[in-house]
């Protein structure tokens, strides 16, 4: 709460002058400035000079703060009309104090339920910072004998990811669980034997109008790549507990490959082909770009880095290096200048390498991985790359 403190005499000023701006509900029938905000719960109006009034005051206290736990903008907003009114009602100082209190409440604990769609051999079961569970009265927080449980059902039907954050109202919990919800549905999308994407669900009729197939393709998982006793299989355990640390606890390596999962995750949730070469591009930037000189030509870099790796059809490894090249090009062409020229052929084989890469990038954050001496997980760009053997003419740059 520090940032606060050192604005307090600033922020009871921009109060004051807000609370000489409010003005009551109107009554039915006057019409308001275009630009307004109305609190009925406090009977206040925000309008014209007190709408810019309270917008300033809301940026002052929610500048950067979602990162942190919130509050966010509704939250405050919330706060301002409730001091205000009790401002009105008594003084500044007392509705200053009121909103004192609720900006220096400490965060408090969330548990974030989202459904997940698929079948689990084991659960519950750790996936980075979310657990898997099949069943709602399964969820600690949530119980058997709460009733709470079919409550949920109906928003979040199981199986679910739980997760717990730190956060000052339930939106700014929800805003800091999408990261891990998204961190975790990556690992799924790796580990998982079987994937269904995550577009929108189809009705087809034929000609006489009865329906002839509906195909829902939520994003769904069939999980059962697992150890006997529910742990990860070799090759993912280092993904795992990566996932299961702080940000900025991830060393270099971790960050790379779990930055590059989440790119992944989204060639799996589109059917559009410039999008999946685009977010193919950037699972690869993500894991090979470093260095300030290898920026200028990012699209030889990627392909030095992934020809020598993979085999496609029937390609050469140097026929990989040309392929990838090329089409690094025209994903920039169809980025930047909006043309149509990727074909879905190219979209899925690039898919399908950009997949086979981060497993072996995945690889290399286990411990019993064996190209280092001693043996232990990669921990920097450089030292996974080391095992690549690179092709004779590929100019490398660090
Ligand atoms: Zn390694």
């Amino acid at each position: 709460m520090m940032k606060y403190v050192s604005r307090r005499t600033d922020l009871k000023e921009a109060f004051a002058e807000l609370v000489s701006l409010a003005t009551p509900v109107p009554e039915p029938g006057r019409t308001l400035a275009p630009l307004h905000a109305i609190f009925g719960g406090a009977n206040l109006t925000f309008e014209g000079s007190g709408y810019s009034a309270l917008q300033r005051v809301t940026n002052q206290l929610t500048d950067h703060s979602l990162s942190t736990g919130g509050p966010t903008r509704t939250t405050v907003q919330g706060w301002l009309a409730y001091a205000c009114r009790v401002a009105l009602d008594q003084d500044v100082d007392t509705g200053f104090a009121e909103l004192e209190l609720l900006i220096d409440e400490p965060l408090r604990e969330w548990t974030v339920l989202e459904h997940v769609r698929g079948h689990f051999a084991q659960a519950p079961l750790r996936v980075g910072r979310c657990i898997v569970y099949l069943t709602l009265e399964s969820v600690p927080q949530v119980g058997e004998t709460s009733g709470m449980a079919s409550v949920l059902a109906h928003e979040t039907p199981p199986p679910v990811l739980a997760t717990a954050v730190q956060a000052r109202d339930h939106e700014s919990a929800r805003i800091r669980a999408r990261d891990r919800f998204d961190e975790t549905r990556s690992i799924l999308h790796l580990i998982g034997e079987h994937i269904s994407g995550g577009s929108t669900g189809a009705a087809i009729l034929d000609g006489e109008g009865n329906a002839r197939s509906s195909t829902s393709s939520e994003e769904r998982f069939v999980v059962t790549r697992l150890g006997f006793d529910a742990t990860m299989t070799l090759g993912y355990r280092g993904l795992e507990a990566a996932a299961a640390k702080s940000p900025e606890d991830r060393n270099d390596w971790e960050t790379r490959v779990l930055a590059a999962s989440l790119w992944l995750r989204r060639c799996f949730t589109s059917e559009w082909p410039s999008e999946r070469v685009a977010a193919a591009m950037s699972a690869l930037e993500c894991l090979f770009v470093g260095g300030t000189s290898i920026r200028q030509r990012k699209g030889n870099a990627v392909a030095d880095h992934v020809a020598p790796l993979v085999s496609i059809g029937g390609m050469t490894h140097e026929q990989v290096h040309t392929w990838v090249e090329n089409l690094y090009t025209r994903r920039n062409d169809a980025l930047h200048e909006g043309i149509w020229m990727l074909d879905d052929l190219d979209a899925s084989r690039l898919v399908g390498l950009a997949t086979e890469i981060l497993r072996w990038a995945s690889f290399h954050l286990d411990e019993d991985h064996n190209h280092l001496e001693p043996c232990r997980a990669c921990e920097t760009r450089d030292e996974a790359v080391s095992a690549i053997p690179f092709l004779p003419n590929a100019p490398i740059e660090t």
